[in-house]
């Protein structure tokens, strides 16, 4: 096995590697290693933009864009990350700026800002604009502009290795083997601090907003080793998925003026929420869709609804609400460009001239691998931390994003803690001893994937991974029940079992050998999907994105608290779950109410 050493390594290139990897690399010898092309990671395909409190077209302040965190993650946000998230926000936006990349901006040259579900001027309750954007390819110009940075920073990329295991001695951090998926040889990374920054894990259900590469690899690889994975029964469903792909059509659309319409014709948002209509918190909205579906009122009676952006319907709705704003069909081309491209090429629908189709998707792991304010993973409800280990973006669980993440925050959650955990890895670094590496390092993983390239059983992982999807849409989706998710559980621990004894693969090469890796990748959502499961299962409460139809309210009184759960097994042969509780910092604004839209 080759080897390398480097003080920090940083597993991961999107928007929270990247920022990580420069901030480490001005105090530490730093590499970042990732299994896709850095400016291929999914960063670039956020669109709407990246909240901060700017108040560049109107009065706006961090405390508000604090409180609406708190209250969009239905309370279960700890209170001191959601201020970090909005203070820093603004001095982070700044900082990309300066880095170069182009915002839209105003007339004045300010940094253009829009509206985004769940914004709000905390006096008045009607929406701000607080989304800083680049026309709707933000995300793309964030990777480029912080990849740009990385390299004029000599930062080492090593692209395309894929990272299969993190290698602990004693309870600390010592580094990672990656496979160089080209020649499909395997190398040893020794460092003193490890930077998990490799994304979500949408693959885990049917419809899903993100890309073929998310498979939760890095929150695997933690639980694996034996460490907890936090708050996992919260995943965000997107309201706005292209019927039937599930592709994303950003919340930057009701954000312009966008109207969600029924199979009747009927604005629907207006009975869930009178205040701000389309504007709900993504799960509120995600329900709202659902419900109208389960009622009948899908469009042509099918699972989906219209989205409509067309000046016509758009400029009533404005001239109704009293507005003098009006979009015309230029507009929306300049503000909504990439959405307009990706509705007429994977829909053949024009959003100029006719509504879109829409459905909820996947989108947004709230949970992952537990985390301090300075991304230092830690080990249990006590918050140990975990020498070496950091963990920084969607990966991650701060808990910034609590039951329901914002729009907006998780670029803002990847600049501002992906940049505080590479600035204390880097610090770390320079008071840390080398943590010698274990004899057997590399040897079980070794083994795994001799096992998985000679596989010769009768199940394809295609075939499994296609029935977790759907198991996972049915009964750990937008709506649970206590039933539907003991059926999930039972179903993926047998789906589990066939993985690891019934498992066949095509291709027994070590080049490109991407039908190995998919298949490791499919063992991971595998442990994603049995933790999401129990950690719903336990949950007997809805809040957030977590909706139980057996227990509709949320309960404070015994549910402020964070899950906790392990791989490993209790005494009685059960997962081990843990709870601690959500960080209060008694400011009469963040007491939990009921909330009103
Ligand atoms: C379509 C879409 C639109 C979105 N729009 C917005 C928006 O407008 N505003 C907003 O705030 N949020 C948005 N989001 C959410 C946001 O984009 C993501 O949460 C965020 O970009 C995740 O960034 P990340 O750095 O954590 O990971 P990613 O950008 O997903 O990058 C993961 C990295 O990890 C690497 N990696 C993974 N596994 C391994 C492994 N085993 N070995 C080596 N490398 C590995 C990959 O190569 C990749 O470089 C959107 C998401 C989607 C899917």
């Amino acid at each position: 096995m080759k080897t390398h050493q480097f003080e920090a390594l940083i597993v991961g290139a999107g928007g929270a590697g990247l920022m990580a990897a420069l901030h480490a690399s001005r105090g530490a010898k730093t590499a970042v290693l990732s299994k896709l092309y850095p400016t291929r990671s999914h960063t670039g395909a956020a669109l709407g933009g990246i909240g901060a409190a700017l108040g560049n077209l109107e009065e706006d302040r961090w405390e508000w864009h604090a409180f609406d965190t708190v209250k969009g993650g239905d309370y279960l946000v700890d209170q001191d990350s959601a201020e970090i998230l909005a203070r820093e926000a603004i001095d982070a936006v700044i900082e990309l700026e300066h880095f170069g990349l182009p915002f839209d901006r105003t007339p004045e040259g300010k940094i253009s800002q829009r509206r985004f579900g769940g914004h709000t001027n905390n006096e008045t309750g009607k929406p701000v604009r607080r989304a800083c954007h680049a026309a709707d390819r933000t995300g793309h110009m964030i990777l480029q502009t912080l990849y740009q940075q990385c390299i004029k920073n000599n930062v080492s990329f090593f692209d395309e290795f894929h990272v299969v295991d993190l290698i602990m001695n004693d309870g600390k951090v010592c580094g990672v083997i990656a496979i160089e998926i080209g020649n499909g040889d395997l190398h040893l990374f020794h460092a003193k601090a490890v930077v998990f920054a490799t994304g979500g894990w949408g693959k885990c259900w049917e419809t899903t907003s993100n890309a073929h590469s998310l498979t939760g690899d890095g929150s695997a690889l933690t639980y694996r080793v034996g460490l907890p994975l936090e708050d996992m029964e919260f995943y965000q469903f997107h309201p706005t998925g292209l019927y039937p792909t599930g592709f994303l059509i950003t919340e930057g659309v009701r954000g312009e003026g966008g109207v969600l319409i029924n199979g009747k014709g009927q604005r629907f948002m207006e009975k869930y929420a009178p205040r701000i209509k389309d504007l709900a918190s993504r799960d509120v909205v995600s329900r709202a869709i659902m419900m109208e579906i389960r009622e009948g009122n899908g469009i042509k009676g099918k699972r989906y609804v219209h989205l409509d952006i067309t000046p016509e319907t758009v400029n009533r709705y404005l001239a109704e609400a009293g507005e003098t704003r009006r979009l015309d069909a230029h507009y929306i081309e300049t503000k909504l460009a990439e959405t307009c491209d990706q509705a007429r090429t994977y829909a053949g629908v024009d959003p100029v001239r006719e509504p879109m189709p829409c459905q909820p998707t996947a989108h947004y792991a709230m949970g992952g691998i537990p985390t301090n304010n300075d991304g230092q993973g830690i080990a249990d409800a006590r918050n140990t931390v975990v020498p070496g280990l950091y963990a920084a973006g969607e990966c991650a669980c701060v808990s910034v994003h609590g039951a329901n993440r914002l729009g907006t925050n998780s670029l803002v959650d990847l600049v501002v803690y992906g940049r505080r955990a590479g600035k204390h890895a880097a610090q770390f670094t320079q008071g840390a001893d080398w943590t010698p590496l274990p004899a057997d390092a590399g040897k079980a993983i070794e083994a795994e994937l001799n096992r998985l390239r000679t596989a010769n059983g009768s199940v394809k992982p295609y075939a499994i991974r296609q029935k977790m999807q759907q198991v996972m849409m049915d009964k750990v989706g937008v709506f649970r029940d206590s039933n539907s998710l003991q059926e999930a559980l039972n179903d993926v621990r047998e789906m589990k079992q066939d993985f690891k004894t019934k498992l066949g693969i095509d291709d027994r090469g070590y080049k490109f050998n991407t039908d190995m890796l998919e298949a490791w990748e499919l063992g991971c959502l595998l442990d994603i999907a049995e933790a999401t499961t129990l950690a719903a299962s336990k949950r007997t409460e809805s809040r957030g994105a977590h909706a139980r139809e057996d227990y509709p309210n949320r309960d404070d009184e015994n549910w402020m608290k964070h899950s906790l759960v392990w791989a490993s097994q209790t005494d009685q042969g059960e997962m081990k779950v843990d709870y601690k509780p959500v960080t209060v910092l008694g400011k009469d604004v963040y007491k939990p109410k009921e909330r009103v839209y």
